[in-house]
C-alpha cells in the first residue's frame, strides 16, 4: 500500500457514511434477508456455496442480540425453503457475548437448533483478542453438549494460535489472517510471520484430522494449502476455500473450475458501517476508488 493509501485508510472513520456505503456495496448482499437469498442462489448457480453473516456488531441490549439471533433462525429456514446451499457464520458479540456469556450461548443454541435438523452448519467468527478466549470455550462446550455441525475460526496473526490449533483434533475449523490489530506482544505484525503461521496452522489442522476452511486471497497462501492438501492426498470433499463477497472473485473462478469447494462470506443487514470499514482498510485500491467515486460524481454525465 502507498503512502497515501494509507492516508485514506487512517482517514476512512471521518469520510462520510454515505460514501463509505457507496464504496462498501460490493462487499455486502444488501440490508434484507431477500438479497442475501438472491446473492447466494447467484453463487449456487456458479458452484458456490454460501455462509451467511448477519451484520450488527455495535449491540447495546439482550434484546438487539436476540433480534439477531432470530434473525439467523429465519435466513436458515429461508434457505430450507428455497432449497440453497449456505450455511451461517455468527459473531458472537452480535448474540450478545460482551453483554453476558450466557445469553450468547442460549443465542447460539438457538441458531443450531434451527441449522441441525437440515444438517446446516453454524460457524462461530472470531473477533478481536478480548473475545478468543470465551469463543474458544463457547465452541467447546457445544462439542460436549454433542453439537457437531459447529466450528470455530483462528487466526494465523495470533500467536498463540500454532497452540490453538493442537488443542481442536477432528473439528471444523476455518483458518484466516485475522482482521483485528492486537498487541505487538500477542501478534506477528510481518507479513511473512503471518504466512508462515497461516501454513503451520493449516498443516496442524490437517494432520489432526480437522475439516479446513481456507480462507484467504492471498495467492501464495493459496498455492501453499493445495501443495498441504495434495501432499495428504486429500479429496475435495475434505477442505473448502473461503472468501469474502466482492473479493478477487477471478480467483475462486479457478479454484471452483479446478474442482476445489469454494465457500462465499455473504454479509447482510442495515447495520453494514462496521464491516464496511474493515473491507475498504483491506483495499488495496482504496485511494483510488475514492478518487473515482469522487471524480464520477464531480464530472457531468458520470455516475
Ligand atoms: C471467508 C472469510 C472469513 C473470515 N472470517 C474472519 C474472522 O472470523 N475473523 C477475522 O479476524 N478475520 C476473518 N476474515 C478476514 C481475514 O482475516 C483477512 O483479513 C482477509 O481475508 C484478508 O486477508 P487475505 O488472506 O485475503 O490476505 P491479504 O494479503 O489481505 O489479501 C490478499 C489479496 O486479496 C485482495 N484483497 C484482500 N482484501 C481485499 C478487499 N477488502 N478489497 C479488495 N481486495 C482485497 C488484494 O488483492 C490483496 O492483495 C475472513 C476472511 C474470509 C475470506
Amino acid at each position: 500500500m502507498s503512502l497515501f493509501d494509507r492516508a485514506i485508510v487512517r482517514a476512512l472513520p471521518v469520510v462520510p457514511k454515505p460514501l463509505v456505503q457507496r464504496l462498501s456495496s460490493r462487499y455486502i448482499a444488501g440490508p434484507d434477508l431477500s438479497d442475501a437469498r438472491r446473492v447466494v442462489a447467484e453463487l449456487n448457480a456458479q458452484g458456490k456455496t454460501a455462509t451467511v453473516d448477519v451484520l450488527g456488531e455495535e449491540i447495546t441490549r439482550p434484546a438487539e442480540a436476540e433480534a439477531i439471533a432470530d434473525e439467523y433462525v429465519a435466513a436458515l429456514d429461508a434457505f430450507e425453503r428455497d432449497g440453497l446451499d449456505a450455511n451461517v457464520s455468527v459473531k458472537p458479540t452480535g448474540v450478545g457475548l460482551k453483554l453476558d456469556y450466557d445469553l450468547c450461548k442460549r443465542n447460539v443454541e438457538r441458531v443450531i437448533a434451527a441449522a441441525e435438523p437440515t444438517n446446516r452448519f453454524v460457524r462461530i467468527d472470531m473477533e478481536d483478542s478480548s473475545t478468543t478466549d470465551d469463543t474458544l470455550r463457547l465452541f467447546r462446550e457445544l462439542r460436549e453438549k454433542g453439537h457437531a455441525r459447529v466450528g470455530p475460526v483462528l487466526q494465523a496473526s495470533l500467536k498463540r494460535t500454532a497452540g490453538d490449533a493442537e488443542s481442536l483434533p477432528g473439528a471444523s475449523v476455518r483458518i484466516c489472517k485475522g482482521i483485528y490489530v492486537e498487541p505487538e506482544s500477542i501478534q506477528f505484525r510481518d507479513d511473512a510471520d503471518v504466512r508462515a503461521s497461516f501454513v503451520r496452522t493449516l498443516a496442524t489442522l490437517l494432520d489432526g484430522g480437522c475439516y479446513a476452511g481456507i480462507a484467504t486471497h492471498d495467492e501464495w497462501l493459496v498455492e501453499q494449502s493445495l501443495q498441504l492438501v495434495r501432499e495428504r492426498r486429500l479429496t475435495p470433499e475434505q477442505y473448502e476455500f473461503q472468501m469474502l463477497l466482492g473479493v478477487r472473485p477471478e480467483l475462486g473462478d479457478r479454484l471452483v473450475a479446478e474442482g476445489h469447494r469454494l465457500r462465499i462470506y455473504i454479509p447482510y443487514g442495515r447495520q453494514w458501517y462496521e464491516y464496511s470499514l474493515r473491507r475498504l482498510q483491506e483495499n488495496p485500491k482504496i485511494a483510488g476508488y475514492i478518487a473515482a467515486d469522487t471524480l464520477g460524481r464531480l464530472l457531468p454525465g458520470r455516475k
